[in-house]
């Protein structure tokens, strides 16, 4: 019986293991993959004590520090949750771990487009990680839909490869950070196109060009999909309860609607989506899950003047 199992090794569910091995209790993270969506970041300029620091390169940090206080990595997708008694089993394809208590953890996937063309040409010049595959559109015009930071950050990397980048955005506004917006401006190998939306993808074997709403085609090599992230409802449906937009409703000590299951980091309701905003949720459902199993043991749990 462990005492907590994290459900995702982003900047969540790797702060949380810091926390809860540091507090000894038997930890074990299982994620799909290590890192989240900010190993796709190449460029942090706003976590504490960095001044410029690539995601991957935190995200080894994070990695670091929780396996030295001994909690371990399974690489592997969560397929079921199921409690049981008050304690809960978590299955994987190839095991099933009792523990005591749970901290979901496994963040959001990119939201995807729906448009024709799309489903056929995913990783044939579709891509949704600039960081990951900027290098492969080298020499190419490229097409970068969206207009928050992500696509923001996705067409300032990608100006670096590409020939030309077509930045397309729906409305005429960016909701991204302004001095993303800045830098976008002023770069001159980057084309703005407001006010349409990108309705088909074409190409045979790998993308040709994309189709806009006014049936404009503009010729392009690859395509950049930053249209926002959404929480994968899988793992959360029927086991806590979530909001409209699958996101997991929790209280100001990451509690989910079930005593002993925690819930920290992009899929919680908590606005703001940044690293040391899931960093800092991590810590706090770590010392709540913490707290928890004091309790269950019959200790007092963290005592402190908030009481
Ligand atoms: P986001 O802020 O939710 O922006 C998504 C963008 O995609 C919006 O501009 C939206 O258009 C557009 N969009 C959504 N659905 C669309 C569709 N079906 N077709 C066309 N366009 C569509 O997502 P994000 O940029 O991935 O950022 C996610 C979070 O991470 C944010 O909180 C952001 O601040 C944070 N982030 C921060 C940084 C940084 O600090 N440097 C970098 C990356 C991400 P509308 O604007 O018209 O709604």
């Amino acid at each position: 019986m462990l005492d907590v199992i994290i459900i995702g090794a982003g900047p969540a569910g790797l702060t949380a293991a810091i926390y809860t091995s540091r507090r000894s209790l038997s930890t074990l993270i299982i994620s799909a993959d290590i890192g989240g969506q900010v190993i796709k970041t190449y460029d942090i300029e706003n976590y504490p004590g960095f001044d410029n620091i690539s995601g991957l390169d935190l995200i080894s940090k994070f990695r670091e520090q929780a396996t030295k206080f001994g909690a371990k990595i399974e690489n592997a997708e969560v397929k079921k949750i199921e409690p049981k008694n008050g304690t809960f089993i978590v299955s994987t394809a190839s095991a099933s771990y009792d523990t005591k208590s749970i901290i979901l953890a496994f963040g959001k996937k990119p939201r995807e487009l729906a448009v024709p063309g799309e489903e056929k040409l995913k990783g044939h010049g579709i891509s949704y990680c600039a960081t990951c595959d900027a290098p492969f559109y080298k020499g190419r015009d490229v097409a970068v839909i969206g207009g928050g930071s992500s696509a923001l950050d996705a067409a300032l990397l990608l100006s670096k490869y590409a020939s030309r980048v077509y930045i397309i955005h729906r409305t005429a506004e960016f909701r991204g950070e302004q001095h993303l917006i800045d830098r976008l401006k002023s770069n001159p190998n980057i084309e703005i196109i407001f006010n349409t939306e990108v309705l088909e993808i074409k190409g045979d074997n790998t993308v040709t060009s994309v189709i806009l709403k006014d049936g404009k085609e503009i010729p392009v090599g690859g395509v950049m999909v930053e249209v926002g992230y959404v929480v994968d409802r899988k793992l959360a449906e029927g086991l806590v309860n979530i909001d409209q937009t699958n996101q997991i409703i929790v209280d100001n000590r990451q509690q989910t609607s079930v005593p002993g299951i925690f819930a920290a980091g992009d899929l919680t309701q908590t606005p703001y989506k940044q690293v040391v905003i899931s960093a800092g949720e991590g810590a706090k459902a770590a010392l709540s899950a913490f707290d928890y199993i004091q309790k269950l043991e019959g200790k007092k749990g963290i005592i402190a003047d908030w009481h």
